[in-house]
């Protein structure tokens, strides 16, 4: 029997469960990756690399399916990914699906084909037990360019986010007014397919400069279909300075509204090319200052959530220890169940193994995000994670630490 969820003590220390469904064969595959991933050098040739050898055909296919695809992915196929999802659900652990294309510039036809697969993503994973989300990114079905463009008309607007993004909209040109539509019909499909099936839909937070259409598209979608239960939820880079203003915002929308607020908290992905851009445009960084700002921001905005779970659905998107330490700290604090339906954890597939399936094994509701899909289209995910992975001190000394430690207690 599980002890009561406030008496219970959650480690992220136990390696055993952390890798109970790793062979030892995949486990020294993960310890060579994630070691190689230390090495800075590496990292950059690779990232720099690899991209352009797959856009010129060399072989490197089956080197890059074999290594860090094999370690971040699920598979290249729907069918593939299957296999994964249900060993996963073996150790009670759910997944968010991720069909890994971003920022495709197929023109409509692209676009168009992009939400067809969304939807038969959605459709696939209402047939199966344990996987309740799929990820969208709202650049794999609308031009990049009309986004920033939108963006950059609703900075120069005054108003409310609301505001804005209705007086940007109306003030497009006729073609891309319409085009514009196109996308939001395109969302609509998305989510009211979700909504039918039951699957929770996460949209992707991507670049600061895209951000404001894609969070005024995702609130009226929430204000559509989040009346009654949870459907769609945004994603909120606390890295960004301004972001925990807007939690707020949106909280208070929600309570005006009635609508669920589905909150997906991450810190963000895209830190180095936020602050380059910002240098080489000369306007002020939108990233907090350090990483103490990012964190006491993060956990803050846990911490809102949290009490205020009438109005609010919690996705703790991390692998920060303390982050979802305190997540469940706050929970057991109000004797609120671990498996309480409007709070959920995740990370990513292929990382802090040692968190997620602690957290399930204490009874917390916990998913893998794991994206799938040809690899060419998954090749920029792939890069950020490796960059993500340089820093020894950091994530993946952590990593190799666990790994090895994992290790050695096979060999008894
Ligand atoms: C399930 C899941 C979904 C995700 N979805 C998205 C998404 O939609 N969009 C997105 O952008 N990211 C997404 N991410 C990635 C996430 O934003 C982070 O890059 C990653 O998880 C690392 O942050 P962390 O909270 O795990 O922990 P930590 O390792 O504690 O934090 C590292 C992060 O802190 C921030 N940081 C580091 N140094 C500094 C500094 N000097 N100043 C300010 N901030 C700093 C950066 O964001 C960095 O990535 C997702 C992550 C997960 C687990």
């Amino acid at each position: 029997m599980r002890p009561m969820a406030e008496h219970l003590v959650i480690s992220f220390d136990n390696t055993e469960f952390a890798f109970e469904h790793k062979s030892e064969k995949e486990l020294k595959r993960a310890s060579f990756l994630f070691s190689s991933m230390g090495k800075p050098w590496l990292v950059k040739l690779g990232t720099r690399i690899t991209p352009w050898a797959i856009r010129v055909g060399l072989p490197v296919k089956a080197i890059i399916r074999k290594t860090i695809f094999a370690q971040f992915v699920g598979g290249e196929t729907l069918a593939e990914t299957a296999k994964v999802a249900k060993k996963l659900g073996e150790y009670h652990v759910k997944v968010i699906l991720d069909y890994g294309v971003e920022g495709g510039d197929d023109g409509e036809q692209g676009f168009d084909h992009s939400t067809d697969e969304f939807i038969r993503v959605i459709t696939y994973a209402a047939t199966q037990p344990n996987i309740p989300f799929m990820s969208i990114k709202v650049t794999g079905f609308a031009r990049f360019t009309l986004l920033e463009k939108l963006d950059e008309m609703m900075h120069h607007a005054e108003g409310t986010l609301m505001k804005r993004y209705l007086k940007s909209i109306d003030t497009l040109p006729a073609d891309e007014r319409e085009e514009w539509h196109r996308v939001r019909h395109r969302m609509m499909r998305i989510c009211e397919i979700a909504a039918n099936k039951k699957i929770g839909v996460l949209v992707d937070a991507e670049e600061s400069w895209i951000q404001d259409p894609v969070d005024a598209l995702t609130i009226l979608m929430m204000d559509s279909f989040n009346k009654e239960r949870c459907v769609v939820y945004n994603t909120i880079q606390h890295y960004r300075h301004d972001r925990l203003q807007f939690l707020k915002d949106c909280y208070s929308a929600a309570h005006q509204r009635k609508f669920i607020l589905g909150a997906k908290l991450v810190r963000g992905a895209y830190m180095e090319k936020e602050r380059r851009r910002a240098a080489a445009q000369e306007y002020p960084s939108p990233i907090q200052p350090d990483k103490a700002a990012s964190d006491n921001d993060y956990n803050a905005g846990v911490e809102l959530c949290i009490e205020n779970l009438d109005r609010i659905a919690l996705i703790v998107a991390s692998h920060n220890e303390y982050s979802n330490l305190l997540a469940v700290q706050l929970m057991q604090k109000k004797g609120l169940p671990l498996n309480h339906p409007q709070v959920h954890f995740s990370q990513l597939y292929g990382m802090s193994d040692n968190i997620t399936f602690n957290l399930a094994h204490a009874g917390c509701s916990v998913s893998k995000y794991l994206p799938f899909g040809p690899i060419k289209d998954v090749i920029p995910y792939l890069m950020r994670r490796a960059q993500e992975n340089t820093s020894v001190k950091g994530q993946t000394g952590r990593e190799l630490v666990l790994i090895k430690k994992e290790l050695e207690r096979r060999k008894g």
